[in-house]
């Protein structure tokens, strides 16, 4: 064999030795259960059990309750991989209790629309305590992903304080708007109401977690599951540095659509999506982020098999687009989804 035969190989025919993904909560956790279930099994093109991966998850979504410092999407991905989360409701502990929470309405505490269970906030108090001892929240993640084990290696996208906060129409106001933290908007106001505009605070001053920047440069494929394109994988991205490391790297960039027929598959991706002027389509979404051999993120764009006639229109735009299943229905699905973006990245360096 010529000895740069290897280099010139397909990437699914290639050992993926690491595979960094940017991710939100729901979406994104049960993505990377399929993507390291088939790695696990060899089902994953050039993947695995080895193959390592690296997490960077949107903390755009945290915010301060009660006093503790509460990370939806990091302990999303952390509860799912651990085999902690509550299945039913796809985030928070399993076996939950409510007392603190009862307790505290009944002394009158708001708000109450925010469901904190027991046994989640013993990691709240973990995390709080250390960082209010001085630990970055990238070090307290890694101290709670000991106990949890969850197979890979989790960074928050910034140890910065980045919050997402969402203008709502309030005839009220003076402004005619008001603007309600990420939190209010989706837990209590259930995104009901048209989100008319995504304020990410902090974003400009943020800087990307210690081995964010390295994990984008140095690995073999760089993944966007199908999380919410605005305020998930939008704040990872728009943390200063990120969009530009992996316009950068030399590893295949691939995404799969959260957005399914036209519509999100659950969550708010259509209002916050109306909010910044994109449609809500699979296709409209793939063109956000764009090609990067026309300045935006992506090489592949994986798209529903509902969508398929979408997927010429994102060729001509610079993608390489396929129509697959994108239903994370169980885990073999989700497994066959990892595989494809997989073979599409092949596609996109053969
Ligand atoms: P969140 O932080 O909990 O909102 O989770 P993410 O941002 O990671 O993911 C939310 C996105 O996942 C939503 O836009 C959904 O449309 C998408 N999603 C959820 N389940 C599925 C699925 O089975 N297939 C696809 N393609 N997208 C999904
Ligand atoms: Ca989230």
């Amino acid at each position: 064999m010529p000895p740069d035969s290897a280099a010139a190989a397909p990437l699914s025919a290639r050992p993926l030795r690491r595979i960094t993904v940017l991710s939100g909560g729901v979406g994104g956790a049960r993505f990377l259960q399929g993507l390291l279930h088939g790695l696990a099994n060899g089902s994953v093109p050039g993947g695995t059990p080895e193959t390592e991966v690296t997490v960077i998850a949107n903390t755009a979504d945290d915010w301060w309750i009660h006093g503790l410092k509460v990370c939806p999407d990091l302990d999303t991905v952390m509860y799912t991989l651990g085999d902690g989360i509550d299945h039913d409701r796809g985030w928070g502990r399993r076996d939950e209790t409510w007392s603190a929470k009862t307790e505290l309405e009944a002394y009158g505490v708001e708000p109450t629309w925010f469901g904190l269970g027991d046994r989640d906030i013993a990691t709240h108090l973990v995390r709080t305590q250390m960082l209010e001892a001085g630990y970055p929240l990238s070090a307290v993640t890694e101290a709670l992903c000991r106990r949890w084990q969850p197979g890979v290696r989790l960074l928050p996208m910034s140890d910065d304080r980045v919050e997402t906060h969402i203008a709502v129409a309030d005839p009220e106001s003076p402004s005619g708007r008001r603007v309600v933290h990420f939190q209010e908007y989706w837990v209590r106001m259930h995104a009901a109401v048209p989100a008319e505009a995504v304020l990410v605070v902090g974003q400009e001053e943020a800087t990307p977690a210690p081995g964010v920047l390295e994990a984008i440069a140095e690995a073999d494929l760089v993944l966007l599951p199908p999380s919410n394109p605005v305020v998930s994988v939008g704040t990872i991205l728009g943390v200063p540095g990120v969009r530009d490391a992996v316009r950068a790297t030399a590893a295949p960039v691939v995404g799969l659509s959260p957005i399914v027929g036209g519509d999100h598959v659950r969550g708010m991706a259509a209002q916050v999506l109306a909010s910044i002027g994109v449609e809500v389509s699979a296709s409209a979404v793939g063109a956000h982020f764009g090609a990067r051999s026309a300045g935006g993120v992506l090489d592949g764009w994986l798209v529903d098999e509902r969508d398929a006639d979408q997927v010429a229109p994102l060729e001509r735009a610079g993608l390489r687009a396929r129509a697959v299943p994108l239903m994370m229905t169980d885990l073999d699905a989700t497994a066959a989804m990892a595989a494809a973006a997989v073979a599409l990245a092949g596609s996109v360096t053969a």
